[in-house]
């Protein structure tokens, strides 16, 4: 007998053309060619569908997959068909002759990897069919949807673990998700696995993602001015609310960028239009609620900007976690305001979640701001919250920028002293009103402007005040009752620094609107990046083929070929079917389809 792994290994490249295992995929293949249960943790981007898909493909039999959504099993099922794979999909959303078509596949046992969403497994008829069919495994994704601490609970997932017996007794079953919290990955254990399964954790370090936070000072403007770096790429503008969504998107139009709305309230037929256009089309904006990307398995997003401050530090990894997923560089950026702050507060504590979740949700939101304030690298400081020890990574604003602190406890007591002196009951526009001497309204109607701390922050901005405030939270010195209008009160730390008993250090406040490099250096960090010095106008043509073949097909680009491929063509210019074979992403099933095309492509581009 052959050994499984070796055939894996020859199909990793004859069918996906891959040269190698990406970090984690060998031992996770190996466990389940084994026929162990699974449960791994990996990033977004990391390769977890290869880990059940070449599993399916090397043995014989049937692999059951378990999606939550119908776009994405839409996506793999596609990716997989290109690839030569015979694949399907039963969902409600399918035309009825598709159906049939994979049922008919079904029973003639041809399907190697049957996608279903967890409702429609749980149709007896479903059950029955399947259980009369030659299933090996149960692959189960996003598996964190089991669990009502997670962000996405989906009840119908607490089924699957019956419906796996009900299929095949004990039949093999691998989970598989992104979250990494404890409680989150003791829940799927438990109500997915009659006994502890081989567990494999993955670094959630995404090298390629660049990470930078920059404070809010006219959003659409600083949106603007990263989206423009980035002109031609793919990529994803977040926003809190559907109207600035729509104002988004309409600004970055008028401004020429190729840019779409995509939030719930829109019609389903705009909703899906749009996210088609994302898909197929190269460098299409989407300006979006976080509606937009759990059903996103497009690769090549190049950037991903938070025009607001995500929901928690999980959201916020999750979002980013969609740009760069064919592992090349990719850039975030999330902008941070004291509003946003207030908001993600007074939402967590009017929300009726129960007080443990209240409090988790709390912690995840107090992790997040805690980035967006850090005094040190802050792929370092995210880590640390995945309970991960890392060194300085060079490749977020502050390792690239640095940070320049000072000894702030003047300015800290001068904050506090201004919550002190109103009574600990007034929100922050008010107390930034009475620091710099602005003689507002409310000011004159409480004679604010007779305490002495009225104007004794006259020498800085109010957005620098701003900035001190949000640290000394950030830090513990302050607290805010979101119960209260939002009131201000001074911590037991707080009192120390106000008595002069300890002192703080805080960061110099950072320029708005960080200024990066080129686009031209962008795309040439996207080309070093896979050591290349790739032919420009030979891409833009191979690009170009790309699309039309995408078109013709009505699939997306990167279904057609990923952008490393075209970078690994245009720099080493196969001029066989052989050559070309050697390629990364090219298969035989894609040198057939595609071969001669790119080939003469290649061929007319002789320098
Ligand atoms: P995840 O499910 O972990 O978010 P995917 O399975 O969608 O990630 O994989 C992300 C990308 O990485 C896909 O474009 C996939 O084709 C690619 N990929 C997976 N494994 C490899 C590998 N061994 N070599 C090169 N690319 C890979
Ligand atoms: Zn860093």
């Amino acid at each position: 007998m052959s050994d499984p792994l070796a055939s894996a290994r020859a199909l990793l490249h004859s069918v996906f053309g891959f040269s190698a295992f990406r970090p984690g995929q060998e031992e996770i293949v190996r466990a389940v060619l084994d026929g162990e249960d699974v449960l791994t943790v990996m990033p977004t981007g990391s390769g977890k569908s290869l880990c059940y898909q070449l599993p399916a493909i090397a043995r014989p039999g049937l692999t059951l997959v378990i999606s939550p959504l119908i776009a994405l099993m839409r996506d793999q099922v596609r990716a997989l068909t290109a690839a030569g794979v015979v694949a399907g999909s039963l969902n409600s959303s399918n035309e009825p002759a598709e159906n049939a078509r994979v049922l008919s596949l079904l029973r003639s046992e041809e399907l190697k990897l049957l996608y279903v969403a967890p409702e429609r497994l749980s149709r007896p008829d479903m059950v029955e069919t399947l259980a009369d069919s030659n299933v090996t495994m149960m692959a189960i994704d996003e598996a964190h949807c089991v669990s009502q601490w997670g962000h996405d609970f989906r009840p119908e997932y607490l089924t699957l673990g019956n419906l796996a017996r009900q299929i095949g007794g004990r039949l093999q079953t691998m989970a598989l998700t992104a979250t990494a919290d404890g409680p989150t990955r003791g829940d799927i254990v438990d109500k997915l696995f009659a006994a502890p399964p081989r567990t494999f954790v993955r670094s959630f370090d995404r090298p390629n993602l660049r990470l930078a936070f920059t404070p809010k000072d006219r959003s659409s403007k600083q949106v603007l001015s990263f989206v423009r770096e980035h002109a031609g790429d793919s990529g994803i503008v977040y926003c809190s609310s559907r109207r600035k969504v729509e104002e988004l998107a309409e600004t970055l139009k008028k401004e020429g960028v190729n840019a779409l709305p995509y939030h719930a309230g829109l019609d389903k037929t705009v909703r899906d239009r749009n996210q088609d256009r994302f898909q197929q089309e190269d460098g299409v904006v989407m300006t979006a609620t976080v509606a937009f990307g759990m059903g996103i398995d497009k690769p090549d997003v190049r950037f991903v900007c938070h025009a607001d401050l995500p929901g928690n530090v999980e959201a916020y990894y999750q979002e980013i976690g969609r740009a760069g997923r064919d592992g090349l560089p990719a850039d975030t950026l999330t902008l941070y305001g004291m509003g946003d702050m207030q908001l993600r507060r007074m939402q967590i504590e009017q929300g009726d979640s129960s007080d443990d979740r209240k409090r988790i949700e709390r912690q995840r939101l107090n992790a997040l701001l805690a980035l967006a304030e850090a005094p040190r690298c802050r792929r370092q400081t995210l880590l640390a919250y995945f309970g991960e020890a890392s060194a300085t990574c060079g490749n977020c604003d502050l390792c690239m920028e640095g940070i320049e602190r000072y000894d702030a406890t003047v300015e800290a007591q001068k904050a506090m002293s201004a919550i002190v002196r109103t009574g600990e009951r007034f929100g922050l526009e008010h107390l930034i009103a009475i620091l710099t001497g602005d003689g507002t309204e409310n000011v004159l109607k409480f004679n604010h402007d007779k305490l002495p701390t009225f104007g004794v922050g006259k020498d800085r901005k109010s957005a620098e005040w701003r900035s001190i405030f949000r640290q000394i939270s950030a830090v513990g010195l302050i607290a805010q009752d979101m119960m209260e209008h939002g009131r201000w009160w001074v911590t037991d730390e707080g009192w120390k620094v106000l008595k002069g008993e300890s002192r703080i250090e805080l960061r110099k406040a950072l320029a708005v609107a960080v200024t990066k490099g080129s686009r031209r250096d962008r795309r040439a960090a996207v080309a070093s990046a896979i050591g290349s010095d790739a032919d420009g106008a030979l891409l833009d043509a191979l690009k170009g083929l790309r699309s039309k073949l995408a078109k013709a097909q009505n699939v997306p680009a990167y279904v057609v070929f990923s952008d490393r491929t075209l970078v690994e063509l245009a720099t080493h210019r196969p001029a066989s079917p052989a050559a070309m074979r050697e390629i990364h992403g090219i298969g035989d099933a894609k040198l057939e389809r595609y071969g001669t095309a790119f080939l003469d492509v290649v061929r007319q581009h002789k320098n």
